[in-house]
C-alpha cells in the first residue's frame, strides 16, 4: 500500500530520475531515508561513466554509508523509480536495507518479485521489506518516453545520413 509518505520519497526519486535523463542516462532516480531523513540521493550513470554497476540504486547505498558511515543501512529505506535489477537487489540484501519502495515493474530485469525475489529469499540472512507500484505510471512514463524520444532521434539520424 502506498502512503503519503512514500509518495513523498518517490516524488524525490523520480526528481533524480530526471537529472539522469537531462543528461542522456535512462531515467532511474533512488532516494535513501533513514529517520525521516534524506541521507544519499542518485540517478543512473551508467553510460557517462562507463561503468555497468553505476546504477542509482547502488550509487545511492555507497552514499548513505559514507555517509551513517557504516556498512549496514538498518532502519533505512531505499525509494527507486524502477524495480531493482539482481545486483541492487543483491545489494539491498547485503546492506541489509529495511525496506524497499519501488515504481514501475521491470519486466526485463526486476529482482524484487518479477523475475524472482532476491529481496525476500529466506535463504538469505536478510530480508527485506518490499513496498511496489508506488507512482508506478509516473516512473514507467519517463522510461517509455525516454526511449520513444531515443528511437525517434535515431530514426531521424538515419533519415538524414547520406545514402
Ligand atoms: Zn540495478
Amino acid at each position: 500500500m502506498q502512503s503519503e509518505q512514500d509518495i513523498f520519497y518517490m516524488k524525490l526519486a523520480i526528481e533524480q530520475a530526471l537529472e539522469a535523463k537531462k543528461i542522456g542516462e535512462v531515467p532511474i532516480g533512488a532516494v535513501i531515508v533513514k529517520d525521516g531523513e534524506v541521507i544519499a540521493a542518485a540517478h543512473n550513470l551508467r553510460e557517462s561513466e562507463n561503468r555497468a554497476v553505476a546504477h542509482a540504486e547502488l550509487l545511492a547505498i555507497d552514499e548513505a554509508c559514507q555517509k551513517v558511515d557504516a556498512w549496514r543501512l538498518e532502519g533505512a529505506t531505499l525509494y527507486v523509480t524502477l524495480e531493482p535489477c539482481a545486483m541492487c537487489a543483491g545489494a539491498s540484501v547485503l546492506a541489509r536495507v529495511e525496506r524497499v519502495v519501488f515504481g514501475a515493474p521491470d519486466p526485463k530485469g526486476g529482482c524484487a518479485g518479477t523475475l524472482m525475489n532476491l529481496l525476500q529469499d529466506e535463504r538469505f540472512n536478510h530480508q527485506c521489506e518490499v513496498t511496489d507500484g508506488v507512482m508506478s505510471e509516473e516512473c514507467g512514463m519517463l522510461l517509455t518516453e525516454f526511449f520513444r524520444e531515443l528511437r525517434q532521434r535515431k530514426k531521424k539520424k538515419k533519415e538524414s545520413a547520406p545514402e
